[in-house]
């Protein structure tokens, strides 16, 4: 073979390889881009739980890692008191200073109880250093006006507002908690109860992955912070008649979610099997997480619910 063939041969090889391997890099399956963003479907839900309840959902391209910082928090007219995990912002004046103290005091309480139950709790270290800030109110209007500055919106029979913002690059971050001047030690809102449901909220939003899970619950947001805080919201209004409900959609009064969550929770609790169905609920529909983790269909495990309901209407 004369040099002339042996380099157009070896030209051909050359070719054929490259293109074998183009060919190749050109036709692997590209991620899909969806994954990477939070479905308009998730979007909805949260923005319609906004409107329905009193945790805040807002969706943002991105936050600065400024905005992190709570020298940003709102904070006029407000003294502080804080630690490595918390600021809670109160007014001078009456009791304030003690409620203030006592609300650090449970909000620290919550911790390991919120670690144990979730299976991790988000401390300051895991949400870009930033303390989550609670606020006191002192009247009607100064929790409105507290609740507007913070995320222009309030809910004026709310015990607490939790306002959480998510990026679409999976950022989060709390702005902050609201608790009305109502909730008080002793007090049908029990200050202790209030922080423990609205720190559930907190941390329950930081365990969720919001770009994997797609289908979401009224009953799933409600219930398992009335679960974790043990509060009033269990109560199942007398004269509820649960065959008319289902754990397969929420109900159609947003209110009825709390003791419907409330009592699944339990449900899953008294089989064994809450912190295996809560662990895989943060990245996909409890519609599978349950039927997963009870060992039967979604059905069965609505008919165990509703029979459980009854024995607690019956025992109320
Ligand atoms: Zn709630």
């Amino acid at each position: 073979m004369d040099n002339r063939r042996k380099w157009i041969l070896l030209g051909l090889v050359s070719f054929s390889f490259l293109s074998i391997v183009l060919t190749f890099i050109f036709n692997r399956e590209a991620p899909p881009v969806s994954a990477l963003e939070i479905p308009q479907s998730t979007k909805d839900f949260f923005r319609k739980l906004s409107d329905l309840g009193h945790v805040k959902f807002d969706f943002v391209d991105s936050i600065d890692i400024g905005d992190f910082n709570n020298d940003n928090d709102y904070s006029s007219d407000f003294t502080e008191l804080g630690d490595e995990n918390f600021i809670v912002y109160y007014r001078n004046g009456g009791n304030e200073e003690k409620r203030a103290k006592q609300t650090l005091h449970y909000a620290n309480e919550a911790i390991p109880e919120l670690a144990a139950f979730f299976g991790k709790y988000y401390y300051a270290k895991d949400a870009k250093k930033r303390k989550l800030p609670i606020y006191l109110a002192v009247s009607e209007d100064d929790f409105s006006a507290i609740s507007k500055k913070i995320c222009g919106k309030s809910v004026e029979w709310a015990a607490g507002l939790t306002y959480n913002t998510y990026t679409t690059n999976g950022d989060k971050m709390c702005m902050g908690i609201v608790l009305n001047y109502n909730v008080q030690d002793g007090e049908p809102n029990d200050l202790k109860k209030v922080v423990f449901h609205e720190m559930a909220h907190y941390n329950h939003f930081q365990c969720m992955d919001l770009l994997k899970k797609n289908k979401y619950l009224n009953w799933e947001v409600e219930g398992l912070a009335s679960f974790f805080a043990n509060d009033w919201n269990k109560t199942i209004p007398t004269g509820t008649d649960i065959t008319d409900y289902s754990l397969q959609k929420d109900p159609a009064n947003y209110v009825d979610s709390y003791w419907m969550g409330y009592h699944a929770f339990g449900l899953a609790r008294e089989i064994g099997q809450l912190s295996d169905i809560l662990q895989k609920s943060y990245s996909e529909s409890l519609m599978e997480a349950i039927p997963q983790q009870a060992g039967c269909s979604m059905s069965a495990y609505d008919n165990q619910w509703r029979a459980h309901c009854k024995r607690v209407l019956n025992s109320q």
